[in-house]
């Protein structure tokens, strides 16, 4: 995976992309940046003994297509379901949705681990993109603590500020630029 940081960078920043939006609550944002990290919980099943390259294993079901679709969906038929939201379901669903799908997107990206069941549950294949410059984070506690007390946290950081953070701020500007 990706850090959980930069997941929820993401998810922030296609929400800035969003130009003709309404005043949106904190639970928006909360809930964005939830989505986008939400599909490594999959690693509890990690240590329930679950394969990693099982369909429940990480980077399968959790991080497909069909489940950021499924997401979406609750999310905003739960946590948008006044009358005031009705014009703006739809970009709502799509919001949540791209905010959920980034992180296996982003995922696909990395250098490590096995790839991203894109199409889980109809088709099982991992894939990755061509591309991938982001280092991956270990997803054992240990391992992911020792990481943190070392440098190479920093270099892992260092590395998704280039490849992740620097085209966010990008596209921050460029919707501030647009709604000017
Ligand atoms: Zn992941």
């Amino acid at each position: 995976m990706a850090s959980a940081f930069a997941h929820a960078a993401v998810a922030v920043t296609l929400a800035t992309a969003w130009v003709k939006r309404p005043k949106l609550p904190v639970r928006f944002w909360v809930l964005g940046a939830a989505c986008a990290m939400g599909p490594d919980l999959d690693i509890l099943g990690y240590w329930l003994g679950i394969p990693y390259e099982h369909i429940l294993g990480h980077r399968g079901l959790t991080h497909s297509l069909p489940f950021a679709a499924v997401i979406s969906g609750l999310v905003v038929g739960v946590g948008f379901s006044g009358p005031e939201w009705v014009r703006f379901r739809p970009q709502l669903l799509f919001y949540f949705f791209v905010a959920t799908a980034s992180h296996g997107v982003f995922d696909a990206m990395t250098q490590g681990g096995l790839g991203v069941a894109f199409f889980a549950p109809f088709e099982p294949t991992r894939y990755f993109f061509p591309f991938r410059p982001i280092p991956v984070f270990p997803i054992e506690v240990s391992g992911l603590i020792n990481v943190f007390l070392s440098a190479t946290a920093y270099k892992h950081l260092a590395k998704e500020c280039i490849w992740i953070g620097l085209p966010c701020l990008l596209l921050v500007l460029a919707a501030r630029l647009v709604r000017r």
